[in-house]
């Protein structure tokens, strides 16, 4: 059964020796029966508006408990995920997740953004629009509410591809997320000339954002940035809650981290009562 996170999953972690290689392989194998199996699900963390102190929406995050080795990292089985040529089943498994629950919140009188993240690998074709078409009409989850966060932005090989391809999925109705902005290559030249709703900078600016003036000037300029790009900025990682008002004070628009909440399992989320901060409950469903 799913929990909510008390801690990080650990990492399969170690590296390099053959049993991993062959680890690594059988992982490969059992991708498709594990998320028929329902090892593989998700997990949504909440993204906190910094105006009205509630919650905006949901981050999906992808899950992988396997009965004899325990939790898998997202980034090690993304990875074997993606050498087995499984990505666009992973992401379409995600987005029906993640839309089923998102309309069962909508349902539940919880109408709030769900956010799904979505590899720059999948934009090199036509096919994930597709995708994300069939999941909203078979879900039909709202397309206003969801928001597709590209992740590795760094490997998009060809931006004037991309950049079709996310005004095609824009054209469906949902919004499209740059993640973790500021880190890895090329993040202002994809910035630049892709089309993004919205932007979230990444944990390394934002972890240090009490005690380094290098990352409270650039949390500010990215904000400031937002601004006249007229795109949401969000702050990805905020473990400390002190540090809240330094992010309204630089004009970020929401904030996520473990500072307000863990990821939550779909139920947990589902009783959570406090989704406006600082309120009663009371106007909640
Ligand atoms: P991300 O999209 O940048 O997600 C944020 C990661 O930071 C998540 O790790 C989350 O659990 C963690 N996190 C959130 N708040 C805090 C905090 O306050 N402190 C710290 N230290 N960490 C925090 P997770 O779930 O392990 O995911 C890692 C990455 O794996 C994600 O980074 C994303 O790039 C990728 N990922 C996760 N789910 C999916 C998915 O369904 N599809 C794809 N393509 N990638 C996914
Ligand atoms: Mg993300
Ligand atoms: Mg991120
Ligand atoms: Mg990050």
């Amino acid at each position: 059964e799913e929990t909510s996170e008390a801690h990080n999953p650990i990492a399969v972690a170690e590296t390099g020796s053959q049993s991993d290689l062959l680890w690594d392989i059988s992982l490969r194998a059992r991708i498709d029966e594990a998320m028929e199996a329902g090892e593989i699900y998700c997990v949504y963390q909440p993204k906190i508006d910094l105006a009205s102190k509630s919650i905006a929406g949901v981050e999906a995050l992808v899950r992988w408990h396997d009965p004899a080795r325990g939790f898998i990292s997202p980034q090690h089985f993304i990875q074997q995920c993606e050498k087995a040529g499984r990505m666009e089943h992973l992401t379409r498994y995600v987005l029906q997740s993640a839309c089923s629950a998102g309309q069962l919140l909508h349902f539940r009188g919880r109408v709030i953004s769900m956010a799904v993240n979505i590899s720059a690998t999948l934009l090199g074709d036509m096919r994930i629009a597709g995708i994300v078409r069939n999941v909203l009409q078979a879900t039909r989850f709202d397309p206003s509410y969801l928001t597709l966060e590209i992740t590795e932005t760094a490997r998009i090989s060809d931006h004037t591809v991309a950049a079709s391809i996310l005004e095609e999925l824009r054209s469906l109705g949902v919004k499209i997320s740059m993640d973790d902005f500021g880190v890895g290559a090329a993040s202002f030249e994809a910035f630049y000339e892709l089309p993004f709703d919205e932007l979230k900078i990444d944990r390394l600016f934002v972890a240090n954002m009490a005690k380094d003036p290098k990352a409270r000037a650039i949390v500010s300029s990215i904000a400031a940035m937002g601004r006249e790009a007229r795109i949401t900025v969000v702050a990805e990682g905020l473990e400390n809650p002190q540090d809240i008002v330094l992010f309204e004070e630089a004009g970020c628009q929401q904030v996520q981290g473990f500072a307000f909440s863990r990821p939550l399992s779909l139920s947990d989320l589902l009783e959570y009562q406090d989704f406006t901060l600082n309120r009663p409950a009371a106007n909640m469903v």
